[in-house]
């Protein structure tokens, strides 16, 4: 992976990481807030049985995973299996991902697991959902080299010659000439198009 790739992916992973450590102050602050109202208005402690309330609160962004994104360390690694699950996995990938009124919404999503040899932490499998199904076929392929940012959501594949840029926020495609991915509006920063892009000016 080229400097300057690598620079842009580490200030966009950044970037990602002080939105997560926002959100997980604000949810934590607004829980302090609603639990001094509690308190002032009725006297009632954090101990006390309707304190469970104020844990489950506190409990919110370590479920919705919000911690992994602050602290996750970064890895790096080789796909080594791209695979199918079958219809039990798949449903066990599902509900731990999704919430069930986007399943009961978004019926017969696909699902992908693509395991990746790590050269520290052993094996890592990411998984992909639904209309990322593209991405388990066309962006990571066995024996691609990709690189895991903490605060991005996906590894990013910098071995790959697929003509689209990828985002590794959100999991879109776009064309290899937008700066911003039409979905997310992040940067794109695909270590691959910086390579693509000259070619195709060379040859106009
Ligand atoms: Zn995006």
């Amino acid at each position: 992976m080229d400097e300057k790739s690598l620079k842009g992916l580490k200030k966009l992973a950044l970037g990602q990481q002080i939105k997560y450590i926002l959100i997980f102050l604000a949810i934590v602050g607004f829980t302090f807030f609603l639990y001094w109202v509690y308190h002032t208005k009725t006297g009632g402690k954090f101990t006390d049985p309707s304190g469970i309330f104020f844990v489950i609160m506190l409990m919110v962004p370590f479920i919705f995973k919000v911690h992994r994104r602050i602290f996750e360390l970064p890895w790096e690694g080789e796909v080594k299996r791209v695979k199918d699950p079958d219809s039990s996995e798949r449903s066990s990938y599902l509900s731990k991902s999704y919430a069930l009124p986007f399943l009961m919404k978004n019926k017969g999503l696909d699902v992908r697991v693509v395991t990746v040899a790590t050269t520290t932490r052993g094996n890592r499998d990411i998984i992909l959902v639904g209309d990322e199904i593209g991405l388990g076929d066309s962006y990571y392929r066995v024996g691609d080299k990709v690189r895991k940012f903490p605060g991005l959501k996906y590894p990013v594949n910098y071995t790959t010659d697929r003509p689209e840029a990828f985002c590794p926020v959100c999991g879109s495609f776009s064309r290899l000439d937008e700066d911003k991915c039409y979905i997310c509006k992040h940067a794109l920063i695909d270590p691959e198009r910086k390579r693509i892009i000259p070619e195709k000016i060379e040859t106009e």
